[in-house]
């Protein structure tokens, strides 16, 4: 058996601001976290060093962490049922916990995550989620495919970790790195991350919030809704602004140097769309970021401010001069109410499209592109999201199509222009009519809509990147008027026409832009912060006034 101590004598690659933050969190947990190291020479040499190295840093930064490496063929790797390199076990004597692959890149939250939450030895899950965990009656045996570059997957992997601590007697994790397990994911059909699967049923595709995680679990079947089973906590504050986007998160950090006590709720990743955006270049100082960089530094400044209500789905919103918001996991109440809740990918609505979403069609190319290396891919559009979108596919080593309906593309010049200086192939005046495939998508059927030819095309991968519709529920549930667009109406000062509510970002359409959207979102703040002080809806004929302002 090749056991040995690793790790100590490494030097760290972490940085010492980082290194600094972590030693604090990993000393005070009040349990060991064992970490086994499965390796082979010769098999996935670099991925076992990158494996070795990053656990390796761990183990250095705290005496909390042990790693221990063992060979794929030892005697442990056998006990273990450990039968791929590298695969990470997590304290076996308690838990059923594993990581195959190296958990870097987006998975680093991952890896932090389940070690604080391994040495606490708690799931830390809430109140609703515990219940639905606790009457759980039979084994389940969970998958979690996973990429380093989905800024989604971390939520999904740590729901995971949760659900394997809470009930270590019957729950079983594996979170798997698709990129270094390609057999795994094919065997499974998992193109798209995150996708969980339990007792090998596809349970969830994309991140959930804990609650529909839970219970999804428990049904063995994806889950949308959580009706909670009891009053939940209660949180008065001033301002509560449902969406965690550009829009949201300006608004939090504005609303709280007003000194109005805010919480923003997001149900799922922060960031919005900019969080699986390649890669950015008209945010003004910067010529080039990467949409998820950008999304780490905002959401950093935004958490010096406001509280942040991460993973919670706003389930029910009634009016009034307490306006009240319930999500699965409590009761908020606020005297305004701001909606930056953003848009949600348009579909193409095409046969196909939901039969192969996650096992081909896909709507993030940040997250998915790298799994479709070497293979042939087309994006659909037009737009900014669709060039950039091929654009990150093509750096990446996809072979990629852009199809677009017209005989021109709508993305701005600067962009469009790199489709063509990199030889990105263009079909123009082409409309996809179907998807097709067995267990995942091996073609589409492409119509020029100038000829009316009609022909197959084979292809692996569809990214549709054909716009945004506004996500308007809440707004619809409150009685807030929409636009004939479908966005959210709304005056100057982005108050609706209910009073006490407002709007900021993508959902009150517009020119969707990073910057637009922290703008608007500022602006709805500083108007809550003023209406609050004289509110316009008890003085004189005020909605009217606002009405005609509109
Ligand atoms: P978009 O600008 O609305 O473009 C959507 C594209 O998809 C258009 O080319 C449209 O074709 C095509 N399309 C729409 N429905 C279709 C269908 N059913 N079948 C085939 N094609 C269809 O959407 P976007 O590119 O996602 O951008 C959304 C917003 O975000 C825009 O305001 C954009 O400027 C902004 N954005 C900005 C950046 C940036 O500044 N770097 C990056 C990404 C997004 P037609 O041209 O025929 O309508």
């Amino acid at each position: 058996m090749a056991e040995k101590r690793a790790g100590r004598e490494q030097d760290s690659f972490l940085g010492a601001e980082v290194e600094e933050n972590l030693r604090a969190a990993f000393d005070a947990l009040p349990n060991e976290v064992r970490v086994a190291l499965f390796t082979e020479k010769g098999q996935n040499d670099v991925l076992n060093k990158a494996a070795r190295d990053l656990l390796g840093s761990f183990a250095k930064i705290s005496k909390k962490i042990v790693l221990s490496e063992f060979d794929l063929k030892s005697e442990e790797a056998r006990k273990q049922n450990v039968t791929s390199a590298p695969t990470l076990v997590f304290d076996p004597q308690r838990y059923s916990i594993r990581y195959l692959g190296v958990p870097y890149g987006e998975e680093g939250r991952t890896l932090v995550g389940m070690i604080l939450l391994i040495g606490f030895r708690t799931g830390n899950m809430n109140e609703q989620s515990l219940k639905v965990m606790k009457r759980m009656g039979s084994g389940r045996e969970l998958k979690v495919f996973v990429s380093p570059t989905c800024p989604y997957c971390p939520e999904q992997a740590i729901n995971g970790v949760r659900a394997a601590i809470e009930r270590p007697d019957i729950v079983s994790l594996e979170i798997i790195d698709i990129q270094s397990n390609q057999e795994t994911a094919n065997r499974y059909s998992a193109f798209s991350v995150p996708q969980t699967f339990a007792n090998d049923i596809l349970i969830a595709q994309g991140a959930q919030p804990e609650e529909l995680f839970a219970a999804s679990l428990e049904k063995l079947e994806q889950q949308t809704v959580f009706i909670p089973e009891t009053d939940a906590e209660i949180v008065e504050t001033d301002v509560v602004i449902v969406g965690g986007g550009p829009a949201g998160l300006a608004a939090g950090i504005y609303s709280v140097r007003s000194g109005l006590r805010t919480a923003v709720i997001e149900r799922g990743a922060l960031g919005g769309q900019v969080a699986t955006t390649p890669v950015v270049e008209n945010y003004p100082g910067f010529a080039r970021v990467p949409g998820k960089t950008l999304v780490d530094i905002l959401v950093s400044h935004a958490l010096e401010y406001v509280q942040i209500f991460q993973g919670e789905e706003v389930v029910e919103v009634k009016p009034g001069e307490r306006i009240e918001v319930r999500t699965g996991r409590r009761k908020y109440i606020a005297r305004a109410l701001v909606l930056a809740t953003g848009a949600i990918y348009k579909k193409l609505d095409v046969p196909g499209e939901m039969n192969f979403m996650g096992r081909g069609v896909s709507y993030c190319a940040t997250c998915d592109g790298p799994l479709f290396k070497n293979r042939k891919v087309i994006v659909v559009g037009g737009g900014n999201s669709a060039v950039t979108e091929a654009l990150h596919l093509h750096h990446i080593g996809v072979q990629t199509v852009l199809v677009h309906r017209r005989n021109g593309l709508r993305a701005q010049e600067h962009l469009a222009k790199n489709i063509f200086s990199n030889n990105i192939e263009v079909l123009w005046d082409t409309e996809v009519v179907e998807i097709k495939g067995k267990e995942k998508v091996s073609e589409v059927v492409l119509r020029n809509n100038r000829t009316g030819e009609v022909y197959p095309f084979p292809v692996q991968g569809v990214f549709v990147a054909i716009g945004y519709e506004p996500s308007v529920d809440l707004a619809r549930a409150l009685g807030v008027e929409l636009t004939p667009e479908g966005f959210i109406g709304h005056d100057s000062h982005h108050r609706t026409n209910v009073p006490g509510v407002y709007s900021a970002g993508d959902v009150e359409g517009g020119y969707k832009q990073i910057v637009t959207a922290m703008g608007q979102g500022t602006e709805a703040a500083l108007s809550v912060f003023e209406d609050l002080a004289h509110p316009y809806w008890t003085s004189e004929g005020g909605v009217a006034q606002m009405n005609k302002s509109r």
